[in-house]
């Protein structure tokens, strides 16, 4: 196999794979624990290290909801991406992980 046709089989076969097991591993892992239907949200601009250490089992943290009474508060980078901002803000909504 050429290295053009490596770099073509990595681009349109194997990373659309590894992105895709990555959105569902992250989605597929929260249950709703409460039904909370409107959430005041604010967002921290900063790096998952301003977390608290709140590390998952061995999972890399990228960001952090921190839920209260009066709203939650999302702490993560302006820059996230969008599967990262949902996931988060999921949590705002009652979903935790198992
Ligand atoms: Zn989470």
């Amino acid at each position: 196999m050429t290295i053009d046709k490596l770099c073509k089989w990595f681009v349109f076969v194997a990373a659309p794979i590894v992105i895709l097991a990555l959105i569902v591993g992250c989605a597929s892992d929260m249950v709703r624990k409460k039904t909370v239907d409107v959430a005041t949200i604010h967002w921290i601009r900063a790096t998952p290290e301003k977390c608290g250490g709140e590390a998952l089992q061995g999972r890399t943290l990228h960001g952090c909801a921190k839920v209260f009474p009066s709203g939650c508060v999302l702490t993560m980078a302006e820059d996230a991406p969008d599967w990262l901002v949902a996931h988060e803000v999921k949590h705002c909504f009652g979903w935790d992980h198992r």
